[in-house]
C-alpha cells in the first residue's frame, strides 16, 4: 500500500536502527470497563509474554463512574506493570489517548480498545512488522460486521469525503488500534492542537506504515460509548481539523451564483428593452429568495463551525486534566510461556 521504493529504501535503513529489546507501552483508554477488563487483562497478558519483551500497561481511565478504576489499582499494587492515569472526568478517547501517549515510556506503544474487539494476538504480527522497519502498523478492519449497517455506511462516506478534501491519506477502516515506534510517539506529542483527531493525526505525521487486516469482533461485554450524535461531531472534529475547503469552497459558489445571477439579470434587462415590462414573477422570486437565503445560512454556518474551534484553540486549554496517577511494578519480562 503505502510501501512505495522510496518507502522501502527508508524502511530499510531504520531496521538496523530498531533496539534489539524494546519496552512496549500497552495504552488502554477505559470509560465504564468493569464488566470487560478482567478479561482484557486475560486476554493480553499470555501474549504480552509471549512478545518475550519488557511491557508495561498504560490505562488511563476516562472519568469512569463504576468500578474499573478500583479494578486496576487492584491489578497494579498485586505485580501488574504500568500505570492508571486518573482523568478528571470524561474527556473523550481522544483526549484519553493523548494522555496515554504522554505517560508512555516504551519505544513502542500499542493502542488497544479494553473491550477485546481489538484482538490481542495481532500484537505479534504488529512487532514482525516493527521488526521489518515500519513505524506504524495499524489494523485495518476488513469484515465490519459487527458494527451496524448505518454506522458502516455513515462511516464510509465520513472516509471517502475526509479523503477527498483533507490532503493527507488517511486509510479507511483503520481504527486506532496499532502499533507505533517511539519517533511516531514524540511527533504526535509535538502537535500542539487541542482538537485531537487521533487517526487524523496518525495520517498526518505519516511515517512508513503497514496495514494489518484483521477481522473485528462484536464487544465481549458492556456497551459501545458511541452514539450518532458524538459520532457525526467527532466527524466534524476530523473534517474542520484538516481541511479548509468547506470554508473556501464558498468563494466559489458564490463566484458562480454571482455570474449566473449576472447573466439573469442581463437577460432580464434586454427582454424589457425588447417585449416591455410583462407579468413579474412570484415562483421565480420565491426560488431565488429561498435558494440564496439557504446557501447563506449554510455557509455562515460553516464558518461557525470554524471559529467555534478557532476559539476553543485559542483558550489554550490542556486537553486533558490529570486528576491522579496509580503506579504499578516497573516494565517487566514475565517467564516464558
Ligand atoms: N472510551 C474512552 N472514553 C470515551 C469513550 C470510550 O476512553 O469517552 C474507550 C472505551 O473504554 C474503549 C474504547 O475507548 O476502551 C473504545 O470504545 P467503544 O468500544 O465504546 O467504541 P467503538 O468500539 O464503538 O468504536
Ligand atoms: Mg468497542
Amino acid at each position: 500500500m503505502e510501501n512505495t521504493a522510496a518507502a522501502s529504501v527508508y524502511v530499510s535503513r531504520r531496521e538496523n536502527t530498531r533496539p534489539d529489546a524494546p519496552v512496549l507501552s500497552v495504552l488502554v483508554p477505559v470509560f465504564n470497563e468493569e464488566e470487560v477488563i478482567l478479561h482484557f487483562l486475560e486476554a493480553t497478558k499470555p501474549v504480552l509474554e509471549r512478545t518475550g519483551l519488557q511491557y508495561e500497561y498504560v490505562f488511563i481511565d476516562d472519568g469512569s463512574r463504576d468500578n474499573t478504576a478500583d479494578l486496576l489499582a487492584q491489578e497494579l499494587k498485586t505485580g501488574l506493570p504500568g500505570r492508571l492515569l486518573g482523568l478528571s472526568r470524561n474527556f473523550g478517547k481522544e483526549a484519553a489517548l493523548s494522555a496515554g501517549l504522554e505517560a508512555a515510556k516504551g519505544d513502542i506503544a500499542i493502542i488497544i480498545d479494553a473491550d477485546l474487539q481489538d484482538p490481542p494476538e495481532l500484537i505479534l504480527q504488529m512487532l514482525d512488522g516493527w521488526r521489518a522497519g515500519y513505524d506504524v502498523v495499524y489494523g485495518l478492519r476488513v469484515d465490519r460486521s459487527s458494527d451496524t449497517l448505518m454506522k458502516r455506511s455513515t462511516a464510509g462516506l465520513f472516509y471517502k469525503l475526509f479523503n477527498r478534501l483533507a490532503n493527507i491519506d488517511m486509510p479507511a477502516n483503520a481504527g486506532d488500534f496499532r502499533l507505533i515506534d517511539r519517533a511516531v510517539i514524540d511527533a504526535l506529542l509535538r502537535l500542539p492542537e487541542r482538537n485531537r483527531f487521533m487517526k487524523g493525526l496518525f495520517a498526518w505525521v505519516g511515517f512508513p506504515s503497514m496495514a494489518l487486516p484483521y477481522e473485528r469482533p462484536p464487544r465481549k461485554a458492556g456497551n459501545g460509548k458511541f452514539n450518532y450524535w458524538k459520532l457525526w461531531n467527532f466527524a466534524l472534529d476530523g473534517l474542520t481539523g484538516f481541511t479548509t475547503l468547506p470554508l473556501r469552497i464558498w468563494f466559489y459558489g458564490g463566484m458562480i451564483i454571482s455570474l449566473a445571477a449576472f447573466a439573469y439579470a442581463f437577460y432580464l434587462t434586454l427582454r424589457v428593452f425588447l417585449h416591455g415590462i410583462d407579468v413579474p414573477g412570484y415562483a421565480s422570486l420565491m426560488v431565488a429568495l429561498l435558494f440564496f437565503s439557504g446557501v447563506q445560512l449554510l455557509s455562515i454556518g460553516m464558518i461557525g463551525e470554524y471559529i467555534a474551534r478557532l476559539f476553543n484553540e485559542a483558550k489554550q486549554r490542556p486537553v486533558f486534566v490529570l486528576q491522579d496517577v496509580i503506579e504499578g511494578t516497573e516494565p517487566q519480562t514475565a517467564p516464558h510461556v
